[in-house]
């Protein structure tokens, strides 16, 4: 695999918007597709679905491939009490679906999101979702979008954003809400057209960024990230740089990468790829692993304290 077949995004959606059931969707839709080009993979039966969906809850990310491309989705957290974490998902994309409700539009949470994905730089596309409802206004949900567009100070490009309209309910999409296709093809050739392919080094020496953390009773600490340069393997020797600039030699134990809701264990992951890790001790939220020989340091990230939310 290349850089160039891969599309890191987050969905940035206001909760019941109907980001899990596009994300369903997309899911559903990408296997049939690699199902009529590769006969032999088996059709999943909805309770392999619902299966897998436990997993997402662990994981958190989903991929899907689509026309040779890979798709990694990032869950981005909806609440401005992440918001260190948002800003480290936004680091690891490299583009991001709005996904807005073809009623209500955009709302309060999300603009939280969206300026932060907007600061970064990344090209959004909007998806106007549920254009099914009786009491759709498209028109008027678009306006409002690009109205929060200009008010967080997007540039002339982002605010010139592309729209697909969908019913993530039914699986359909369009340019327009009167041309729907009985498929999400339009939202697919948009991701692949309008956002970018990572901009890393294949070649380079490795470098990743521990952006999230996950645990496993048995494995210990998972490092999630996206590889900026180089490829990592399975038993590889790595340097880990901490916040305080401490190196550690150490061993990578496995890498995963993501299919489907699942993650996968694989003998190597390549730059632009978004990769769990184990086997790396006592990790933090910041460190870098990088080439022992060739050691490229990130500057440390911001990370804030997670706040109580009082509900
Ligand atoms: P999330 O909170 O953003 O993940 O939203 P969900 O995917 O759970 O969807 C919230 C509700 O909206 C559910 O009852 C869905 O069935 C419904 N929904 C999602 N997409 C559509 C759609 O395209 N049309 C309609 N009519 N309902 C939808």
């Amino acid at each position: 695999m290349k850089p160039q077949d891969i599309r890191n995004i987050a969905i940035i959606a206001h909760v019941d918007h109907g980001k899990t059931t596009l994300v369903d969707a997309m899911l559903k839709q990408s296997r049939i597709f690699r199902e009529n080009q590769q006969v032999a993979e088996r059709v999943m039966d909805s309770n392999d679905l619902e299966r897998e969906r436990g997993i997402t809850i662990l994981s958190k990310n989903t991929a899907i491939t689509y026309n040779g491309v890979k798709i990694n989705i990032v869950d981005t957290p909806g609440h401005a009490d992440f918001g260190g974490e948002v800003e480290r998902v936004m680091n690891m994309v490299d583009g991001v679906l709005l996904l807005v409700d073809s009623v209500e539009g955009p709302m309060p949470q999300t603009k939280f999101v969206l300026r932060h994905a907007l600061q970064r730089g990344h090209k959004v596309i909007v998806v106007v979702n549920k254009i099914d409802r009786p009491n759709a206004r498209p028109d008027y949900v678009v306006n409002t979008t690009f109205d929060l567009f200009v008010d967080l100070g997007a540039s002339e490009e982002q605010a010139d954003f592309p729209v697909i309209y969908t019913s993530a309910l039914t699986g359909v999409s369009g340019l327009e809400p009167d041309q729907m296709t009985d498929n999400l093809v339009p939202l697919f050739d948009s991701i692949l057209e309008t956002l970018p392919a990572p901009q890393v080094e294949q070649e380079g020496p490795l470098q990743l960024q521990a952006t999230l953390m996950g645990y496993d009773d048995y494995k210990g600490k998972i490092v999630i990230g996206r590889l900026n340069s180089g490829t990592i393997q399975k038993n590889q020797n790595v340097l880990r740089i901490d916040r305080e600039g401490n190196q550690h030699s150490l061993k990578v134990a496995q890498v995963f990468t993501h299919q489907g809701l699942q993650r996968v264990e694989v003998e190597k992951a390549v730059a632009g790829d978004i990769v769990a890790l184990t086997g790396l001790g006592d990790v933090g939220i910041g460190d870098t692993i990088t080439d022992p020989e060739n050691p490229q340091p990130l500057p440390p990230i911001k990370v804030e304290e997670p706040t109580l939310r009082v509900t």
